[in-house]
């Protein structure tokens, strides 16, 4: 019932590059249950056999299959409205994720729709479930966090909506990312004019001596 929309997601986050061949997970709620992808699925090309149905508070013969994730999925159901998460690994906002305490778009739409973006976690965050308490109250508050050097959890009313912040973010920390490098391309050039500016001096003076 929901795979086609699973499958589109999947495969547009596959292809843009925001989660590898077997990463990343998504999840729907329905009511006191939730569907999620299977632990290990490959989002790009999802079947019916890798969703897989369990509680939001229970488990059942269906839970170990589920994603490994599916405890911080669990949570933030629990703690927000959210009726629909994609967790993705987008590499660029991966990259500023180990610099920034918090990700603050530098372009238009990034600013208006996602202000900023907090990052969780003191150093590298190798299992999600040490900050699942962090990653649900902020997502209280704003649509996407990230996990230091982990990745994004999204939150929807549908996944597409999940998947359009996710999306939005790899844009902006690509801008911020290009903007920072070509910045330090014109600080190199002005160093450079510079350093010619020094040396005119010299060469004017150099012109000017009698043979
Ligand atoms: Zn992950």
């Amino acid at each position: 019932m929901f795979v086609a929309e699973f499958q589109k997601v999947g495969q547009d986050l596959f292809l843009r590059g925001l989660v590898s061949s077997h990463g990343g997970n998504m999840s729907l709620r329905l009511g006191e249950g939730l569907v999620i992808t299977r632990r290990g699925a490959q989002l790009g090309h999802l079947t019916d056999n890798d969703l897989i149905e369990t509680g939001v508070e229970w488990n059942d013969r269906a839970t170990p299959s589920a994603s490994s994730e599916l405890a911080v999925h669990r949570a933030i159901y629990q703690r927000t409205q959210a009726q629909a998460i994609v967790h993705a690994h987008p590499v660029s906002a991966l990259a500023l994720s180990l610099m920034e305490d918090e990700i603050v778009p530098l372009d238009a739409e990034g600013r208006l729709l996602l202000e900023r973006v907090p990052v969780i976690g003191d150093g590298v965050v190798e299992q999600v479930r040490d900050v699942i308490d962090q990653v649900a109250l902020c997502l209280k508050q704003h649509h996407i966090v990230m996990v230091r050097g982990h990745g994004s959890f999204a939150v929807g009313q549908l996944l597409d909506e999940a998947h359009r912040w996710t999306s939005l973010l790899e844009e902006s920390c690509r801008l911020i990312i290009t903007a920072r490098l070509l910045g330090e391309a014109r600080v190199g050039r002005r160093s450079k004019k510079k350093r010619r500016e020094a040396a005119l001096p010299a060469a004017a003076t150099e012109m000017l001596r009698p043979p």
